[in-house]
């Protein structure tokens, strides 16, 4: 759908300079979806090839596949030729469908609207779940208590509820303190 030079604004790796590749298509329907004209998979199409040359042409060497649902396509040509380029490669993805491609992280937020399978849930390297009102703790917390050791985890507020959300997450997190907070910290910088 689109690619983009910016800075990682959520999770484990926020503030670092990435290079993101957004892939189109996605039939998870999150009701707040803030890209939802991802969804479609009408999107020009464009070679492995080319989104790996357009990435190295700047400095930074991390990727980060995102979507829409970037495991709706086989990510292994893409991730193999990124990392033979110098990359180290990233994922965003809901999980709801099989793991393809070679990851160096892989960050898993799970979504209501399409349960992610238990085989990308058990490889995540990072659990970002997005808190939109006070059921969705615990979400969290199912899924937290089936990641693998040393897996991350996130909490983070639902752009559009964040001034509700974020008292309720500071005071989630004071009494479970293995949870870290993320910010969209690219929407308050102003970059995409
Ligand atoms: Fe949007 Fe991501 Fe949900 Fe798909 S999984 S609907 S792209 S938020």
């Amino acid at each position: 759908m689109e690619a983009f030079y910016s800075l990682q604004g959520e999770g484990f790796h926020q503030g670092k300079v990435a290079y993101f590749i957004r892939l189109g298509g996605c039939d998870v329907g999150c009701v707040w979806c803030d890209v939802k004209e991802s969804w479609t998979s009408g999107h020009p199409k464009k070679s492995v090839n080319e989104i790996v040359v357009e990435a190295a042409s700047y400095p930074g060497r991390l990727a980060v596949i995102t979507g829409g649902e970037p495991l709706m396509h086989d990510c292994s040509p893409l991730t193999r030729q990124l990392q033979a380029a110098g990359f180290q490669t990233h994922i965003e993805t809901s999980g709801s469908h099989p793991l393809t491609g070679d990851w160096d992280w892989i960050c898993l937020s799970p979504k209501k609207f399409k349960f992610p399978l238990a085989e990308v849930v058990y490889q995540a390297n990072e659990l970002k779940v997005v808190i939109f009102n006070k059921s969705d703790f615990a979400w969290a917390e199912r899924f937290a208590a089936q990641v693998g050791t040393g897996c991350k985890l996130f909490l983070q507020p639902e752009w559009t509820k964040s001034a509700v959300t974020i008292p309720l997450i500071v005071d989630y997190m004071k009494a479970n303190p293995q949870w870290e907070l993320s910010l969209q910290i690219h929407k308050y910088i102003n970059v995409p």
